[in-house]
């Protein structure tokens, strides 16, 4: 944002709100009869210092986004000073890097973001979700543009994310994916031969094909007699 010529259009509109930034006063301005656009969503998470995946798949308005904004306002100063204490103990950190763009050549849009290689809901549905959730292990780098282009469904292009993982991270997705498939069968099945345009029945079906099996795990057979007793 920043330059008033960007803003100016909707000043004259009535439905549209203002929100200023608590720490660098700028002011954002929300035609709040749509969709959360992708800088919405942004400045979210920024806010709430949450991830930007955890706001993608929600499907929010901008209306329900500005709603947030204001709440976190009424906290301030208190929600201010805390997140410049968390900034201050992080400490100085090298800049990431999107790991997208840098393969695609493509030009970056927005700020960087952490990306659920294995979506986050997957992994909420493991046994020990907690021992694989720590975010340096579970998330890639990208940028918020090309982070919207992976969750967004049926434009056509392929969501796979395999050629952006390291083999750190290729293992971790593997492993993922058979605890899923061991312990969720039901769930599996249903994603495996689902909607073929999402994130996630690209990864299955690059899992299926040991594209991230980079130690030659293989694959245990498949546990009927787990998808037939277990509940969703
Ligand atoms: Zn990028
Ligand atoms: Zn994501």
């Amino acid at each position: 944002m920043g330059g008033g010529e960007e803003c100016s259009p909707f000043i004259f509109m009535s439905r549209a709100r203002d929100w200023t930034h608590p720490q660098t006063h700028q002011v954002h301005w929300f035609d709040v009869h749509g969709q959360a656009t992708i800088s919405e969503l942004e400045l979210l998470a920024e806010i709430e210092d949450i991830d930007l995946d955890d706001l993608l798949d929600a499907n929010l308005s901008s209306r329900e986004v500005l709603f947030r904004l204001n709440k976190y306002s009424d906290l301030i100063p208190e929600a201010g000073l805390k997140q410049d204490k968390r900034r201050r103990e992080r400490g100085p950190q090298e800049p990431p890097v999107c790991t997208i763009c840098s393969v695609e050549g493509w030009q970056c849009q927005g700020r960087m973001t952490r990306h659920h290689f294995v979506p986050k809901w997957i992994m909420l549905e493991l046994n020990e979700y907690e021992r694989y959730a720590p975010r340096s292990v579970c998330t890639i780098w990208v940028c918020a543009g090309a982070h919207r282009f992976l969750h967004v469904r049926g434009d056509g292009a392929s969501k796979s994310i395999v050629k952006y993982l390291g083999d750190e991270e290729k293992k971790m997705a593997h492993k993922l994916i058979s605890l899923f498939r061991e312990e969720r069968p039901r769930i599996y099945a249903l994603i495996a031969g689902g909607d073929k345009t999402s994130y996630e029945w690209q990864l299955i079906h690059d899992w299926r094909r040991g594209s991230f099996d980079v130690n030659g795990v293989g694959h245990k057979p498949f546990p009927r007699w787990k998808a037939r007793t277990n509940s969703l």
